[in-house]
């Protein structure tokens, strides 16, 4: 009888459909001697890259984006700096695969994408979280830039009537919902997107095409307790 404890028998390697996945993506195969150790961990950073990518935008697919936020909730608990999560949902979506199909709804979600990456930081990441929702992590993001930021995005697309036909133009909004992750405090990443997705439910029953933001969290924590937590923290303040 097989035991239990037994390690696993390794499967053949399925180079071939690795091959074929990376082909079928419009991806180059790997450079250098097919089996040679450079060309193999180039086949696995091509394979990493692809599912880290959503197939319809070339954004930052769902996977991609958890294991961003779960980095910046950590690096806020750690520097202290603050950081926004917007999430953005277009409006009435249903009403373009309905009215115009859905290879037009394809083309709003793609042009959409194409908006965002255009209207934030190169640092910032941009993912497609759903069929036509998406998520932006910010770091480094006040209040006051926040609030900017978020108005600018939502005013570009609604100022961007998406061409579905040769004749056909089709105006999209989104709402977007944001949430402060709190400084000095350890957030978790689904508790701060939970936070953002309610104020997108709000910028939706409030009329759609609208911004809500989360007050920006308040850190009440002193410099004194910063530099017992971290003690490489510069002390600004008479101590
Ligand atoms: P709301 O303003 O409340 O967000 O309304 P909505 O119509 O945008 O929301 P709903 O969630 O009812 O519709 C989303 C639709 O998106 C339903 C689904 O068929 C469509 N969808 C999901 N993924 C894709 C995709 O990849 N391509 C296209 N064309 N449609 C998609
Ligand atoms: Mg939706
Ligand atoms: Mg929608």
């Amino acid at each position: 009888m097989k035991s239990l404890f037994a390690p696993p028998t390794p499967g053949p390697l399925q180079l071939e459909q690795a091959l074929q996945l990376l082909a079928q993506s419009g991806r180059e195969p790997p450079p250098g001697v097919p089996g040679s150790a450079p060309w193999v961990q180039g086949l696995i950073d091509a394979l990493v890259e692809l599912s880290s990518r959503d197939a319809l935008t070339g954004l930052a697919n769902r996977r991609a984006f958890e294991l961003a936020l779960a980095r910046e909730a950590d690096r806020v608990a750690r520097s202290g700096e603050p950081a926004l999560l917007l999430v953005l949902d277009i409006d009435h979506f249903k009403r373009v695969n309905d009215t115009h199909g859905h290879a037009a709804g394809d083309e709003v979600i793609r042009t959409v994408a194409l908006a965002l990456v255009d209207s934030v930081r190169p640092m910032d990441l941009v993912a497609r979280v759903g069929g036509e929702e998406f998520a932006i992590i910010l770091p480094n993001c006040g209040a006051g830039f926040g609030q900017t930021v978020a108005e600018r995005v939502r005013r570009r697309i609604e100022a961007m009537p998406v061409q579905v036909s040769p004749t056909q133009q089709v105006p999209v909004t989104a709402s977007v919902g944001g949430a402060f992750a709190p400084q000095w405090v350890r957030c978790t990443p689904g508790l701060w997107l939970e936070r953002a997705d309610q104020q997108l439910y709000r910028a939706k029953a409030q009329g759609r095409n609208l911004v809500q933001l989360e007050q920006a969290a308040i850190s009440v924590v002193s410099n004194e307790e910063k530099r017992l937590l971290f003690d490489t923290f510069p002390m600004t303040d008479h101590e």
